[in-house]
């Protein structure tokens, strides 16, 4: 079975004036291993669909099953990074990375491991120190993407994760992320509006259309990564 199954989800926001439909009945299964990634104008309902599996949201109908099991609020399951900086401004590049550890109580020696290992993958081994101010916004999301990771999610989420960067720093950051992909193999659901983002990062592709979101297409790409 798929990790993730999205299954005929629609959601509507009720506002005091109006309903609005951002998700009009959408399926997808994402299996294991995947990047997977959505795409679509703004405002076709890219976040809104993310923020469901983020458990942040509830659908209006339709369900979400991660791993066979309905998503029923936030979880450590689900590693999320967003467009903007969600670091804890007060803990260092470090206990940032380590914060979801210490929650778990792992014990030390293994969090300094496992904290360690990613600060190197993410080339942050020079920074761990570092508050969040003192950082670009690349290496922000650098620490974002490792702190996701240190809990061993059974899926990243990822928000216009570089949407915020200049290009060079956001094609560094997308080579980055296939590294690091390449490394661990996790599922990865990743949502941009910018197709030639979508193209050299997604196995599958889903394309969405502008509001009300629906599926448009489903693009499983054949050839491998450079
Ligand atoms: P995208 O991420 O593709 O830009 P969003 O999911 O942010 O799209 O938004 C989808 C649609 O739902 C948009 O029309 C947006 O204005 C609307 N929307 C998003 N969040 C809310 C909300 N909290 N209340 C009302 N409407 C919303
Ligand atoms: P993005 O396109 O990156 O999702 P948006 O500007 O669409 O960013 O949305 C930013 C925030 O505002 C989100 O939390 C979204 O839910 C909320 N939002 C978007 N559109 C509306 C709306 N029409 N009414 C209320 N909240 C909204």
């Amino acid at each position: 079975p798929p990790l993730l199954r999205i299954k005929d989800v629609r959601l509507e926001y009720t506002t005091k004036t109006k309903t609005v439909v951002a998700i009009d009945n959408i399926s997808i299964d994402v299996p294991d291993n995947q990047f997977a990634v959505i795409v679509g104008p703004s405002g076709c309902g890219k976040s809104s669909l993310l923020y469901l599996v983020a458990g942040l949201n509830e659908p209006t109908s339709g369900e979400i099953l991660l791993g066979n099991e309905e998503i029923d609020g936030p979880g450590p399951d689900r590693g999320m990074v967003f467009q903007s900086y969600t670091l804890f401004p007060w803990l260092t590049v470090r206990e940032n990375v380590e914060f979801g550890l210490k929650r778990r109580h792992v014990p030390a020696a293994e969090r300094e491991d496992i904290v360690n290992r990613y600060l190197n993958e993410t080339g942050l081994a020079a920074f761990h120190d570092a508050y969040p101010k003192q950082l670009s916004g690349g290496m922000m999301q650098r620490v974002a993407i490792a702190r996701a990771l240190a809990n061993d999610p059974k899926i990243l989420l990822m928000d216009e994760p570089f949407g915020a960067l200049d290009s060079q720093t956001r094609n560094s950051m997308q080579k980055l992320l296939l590294r690091v992909w390449e490394q661990h193999k996790k599922t990865v659901l990743f949502v941009t509006h910018d197709i030639d983002e979508a193209i050299l990062l997604g196995d599958r592709i889903y394309v969405m259309t502008a509001r009300p979101g629906r599926l448009k297409e489903e693009v499983v790409v054949p050839i491998a990564r450079p």
